[in-house]
């Protein structure tokens, strides 16, 4: 059985549509997925399930989770409901209009429990994002006692350079900061490889071939972050730095069927190499020589599978993970 028996800290994603399309998002959020947002009884549902697992708050992520102020508040009222804290929502300031209705919002987030906002801060989000936006919501913040968790201040002066009042795309930073900029954001950021960050930079990562990959193979563990877990808008468990890969929660607590969620599975207990065996074999998979490691070979069987054969399968949720990349 797939199982989780305990949980203690981590983070719901209210939505996945955002306002950028970063190209360091290991979620392919971007303005493209459907306009749907958690619904308050799923997040009482969420939050009921989290608590009978140990834990008793999570941060709020997306997608850009404070695009849609009332939906929002809904989720938080359900986490009040549930004596569920909030650590902080992730945002990328796009919504600041002006500081008036900025400030609303802000007093409406701290009467409902939220005391800091993590407000994203690099290059990438700068791609989409004015700085005065991130300039003039910290100020906000400042003016209503909300905390700010600035994430990161490494890139504050790079970003500061250029003129605040529009965005700026990569090719500015690299002329400005030199060829290798990009890799540079990448060891600085920390940044996880999946989704579109893998996307971007597979063609500056080492290739292996197919058969060195699957002689390597291990387990993914991909049900053992308890620390930094996801549940998204359909009430999925995302395991920790793995998206793309879904059970529903209230199945994994009871324990799931291997036999229904095989990929999941096979990642799970034989890593990549059971993956392969099975996309082979049952999918008619034909791998390539070589990959850029093994999350490169994980993605592009799952894009075959998810893409090109158009399989409903239900561990390769949601769809858009794949579509809107
Ligand atoms: S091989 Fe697949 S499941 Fe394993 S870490 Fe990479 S992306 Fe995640």
């Amino acid at each position: 059985m797939l199982k989780i028996v305990h949980l203690v800290s981590g983070g719901i994603i209210t939505n996945y549509k955002c306002s950028s399309k970063c190209r360091h998002c290991s979620y392919s959020s971007s303005p493209k997925w459907p306009d749907e947002y958690m619904t308050p009884s799923m997040a009482d549902e969420i939050f009921s399930v989290l608590k009978r697992l140990g834990c008793y708050s999570v941060h709020i992520g997306g997608g850009e989770p404070l695009l849609k102020h009332d939906k929002i508040l809904a989720v938080l009222e359900a986490a009040q409901r549930n004596n569920i804290g909030i650590e902080y929502i992730e945002t990328n300031s796009s919504w600041y209009k002006d500081e008036t209705s900025v400030m609303a919002v802000l007093k409406e987030l701290k009467k409902h429990g939220v005391h800091t906002l993590l407000i994203s801060i690099d290059p990438y989000h700068n791609e989409y994002i004015p700085f005065w936006k991130v300039k003039a919501l910290i100020r906000a913040c400042s003016k209503t006692g909300m905390n700010v968790f600035p994430w990161l201040m490494e890139f504050w002066d790079d970003i500061d350079t250029m003129d605040d009042r529009k965005p700026h795309s990569m090719d500015e930073y690299i002329q400005l900061y030199g060829r290798d900029y990009l890799l540079q954001l990448y060891k600085r950021y920390g940044l996880n490889l999946k989704g579109r960050a893998l996307k971007t930079y597979k063609p500056m990562m080492k290739e292996q071939p197919f058969e060195q990959i699957l002689k390597e193979s291990k387990p993914c563990k991909l049900l053992s972050g308890i620390y930094h877990f996801h549940v998204d808008l359909y009430g999925n468990f995302v395991p920790q730095s793995c998206p793309g890969f879904s059970i529903p929660l209230r199945e994994l607590m009871q324990g799931a069927d291997p036999n229904k969620y095989r990929i999941f599975y096979s990642l799970e207990s034989a890593g990549i190499g059971g993956f392969a065996e099975l996309a082979m074999k049952e999918y008619g998979y034909k791998p390539k020589a070589r990959y850029a490691g093994k999350c490169d070979l994980c993605y592009d069987m799952r894009n075959y599978l998810v893409l090109e054969l158009g399989l409903d399968l239900p561990d390769l949720k949601p769809e858009g993970h794949y579509k809107y990349l």
